[in-house]
């Protein structure tokens, strides 16, 4: 019988989301008039800018046409997107970036987790506590963990502790790490790094010739102007770091498709017999062996997010969900609750109600109230005793749910 990688077998079975659904339709089976809302899941809820959706037809209407019809199209993807993004994400705020560094793909998600294809397996890895889970189990998968504990931790990952004891500021490790997950603004807490916080780290990955893995998903979320959107705004970041961006959660894409991962040239990291090796070429050769690119009419549905019209609407989506962080920040401040997050992200991190855990207080207000959070402890054991608040929603959807919590929940 074939046999299977069985670094698949090291996962924790008890997924969070799956174990969220169970509770929920445990307790929808048994309440089936419960008016239950879902502030749980990190998907947006308001439809695609219409920029997009005029570029996205029009683009279809090309395919039409056997003139203008496209088949395979470059595997880094076509670079009138490339250049649309350095220019807009990057030169216009200082980065020095290229379009030819910019590899567009089909998500942040699977470029975070393929990343690893081109390192070796001998890597010290660090990640936040509370982490997005897709670093670690990529990394359990490719072989570069051992098993993990009882609190869920695998041996061989280095984790540091983020919360409001250390005012969610990853600190640098003392020890020497090779490749680093940042993720600012962060996914599950909100917080963000000021440009002194991520100088520190690029100059610790400078120091011991680390790579920082920087994923920027929710950088359109920033709306204090001295919070950098890149690891490119820092200085010496092109020797040390490759970043993770996305087109889900500033325009929608989450359903559609699209991000891009920019990896600078003269970026090394070493082989086995010593010599030093670009990443950008190892990168590029792994997509374009793996991968055949986003589809045409996708790629000038992200490209419209940069004509005027498309920065516009945006612009808009974004302030409309950040006016739900803003009411969910605000009832449950009044309810009595700490909490943190949700001024620069569209997540709001909450402290759980004093004895009580993650899981507690995910069964309280799913009981008490109908509504439905993610437990912080499903991010890691840092996570225990906080509770993420998605602000993807609708209004009347956050607006109610909030009333219910300020009604029935007051600590
Ligand atoms: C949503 C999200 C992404 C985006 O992933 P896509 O695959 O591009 O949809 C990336 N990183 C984090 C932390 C996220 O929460």
């Amino acid at each position: 019988m074939a046999t299977v990688n069985d670094n698949y077998l090291k996962l924790k079975a008890g997924y969070l989301f799956p174990e969220i659904a169970r509770r929920v339709t445990a307790f929808t089976e048994a309440n089936p008039d419960a008016p239950v809302i879902k502030l749980g899941i990190g998907d947006v809820t308001e439809p695609l800018p219409q920029a997009c959706r005029d570029a996205m037809i029009a683009a279809v209407n090309d395919m039409g046409d056997r003139d203008s019809f496209k088949g395979y199209g470059p595997e880094q993807g076509y670079l009138w997107l490339r250049e649309a993004i350095a220019a807009n994400d990057f030169k216009a705020r200082g980065c020095d970036i290229d379009a030819s560094e910019i590899f567009v793909s089909d998500g942040a998600k699977c470029d975070s987790g393929n990343i690893l294809d081109i390192f070796g397996h001998d890597n010290t890895i660090a990640v936040t506590d509370p982490v997005y889970p897709v670093y670690v189990d990529t990394n359990v998968m490719a072989g570069n963990t051992g098993d993990a504990d009882d609190s869920g931790k695998y041996g061989g990952l280095t984790y540091i502790p983020i919360s409001a004891d250390n005012d969610f500021m990853a600190a640098i490790p003392d020890t020497k790490v090779d490749l680093i997950y940042l993720c600012f603004p962060n996914n599950p807490t909100g917080a963000t790094a000021t440009k002194e916080q991520l100088q520190a780290w690029v100059d610790y990955a400078r120091a011991n010739g680390s790579i920082i893995f920087f994923d920027a998903a929710y950088e359109a979320f920033i709306t204090d102007d001295s919070i950098p959107h890149s690891i490119f705004e820092i200085e010496g970041a092109r020797d040390c770091a490759i970043e993770f961006r996305s087109f889900s959660k500033n325009a929608g894409f989450t359903g559609t498709r699209c991000a891009f991962t920019v990896v600078p040239k003269g970026l090394m990291g070493k082989a086995a017999d010593g010599s030093d090796v670009e990443l950008w070429k190892l990168w590029n050769r792994r997509q374009c062996t793996k991968f055949n690119g986003v589809s045409y009419v996708v790629q000038r549905g992200a490209e419209a997010v940069y004509s005027e019209a498309g920065q516009a609407q945006i612009k808009e989506l974004i302030a409309f969900y950040l006016e739900n962080a803003a009411i969910v920040r605000e009832q449950l401040t009044a309810a009595g609750m700490e909490v943190f997050g949700g001024v620069n992200a569209p997540y709001v991190w909450v402290k759980a109600p004093a004895g009580l855990t993650s899981w507690d207080f995910f069964d309280k207000l799913l009981h008490n109230c109908n509504v439905v959070g993610t437990p912080g402890s499903g991010f890691g054991a840092a996570g225990e005793g906080y509770f993420r608040i998605s602000a993807f929603n609708s209004r009347e959807n956050v607006v109610e749910a909030m009333k219910r919590i300020t009604d029935k929940f007051s600590v």
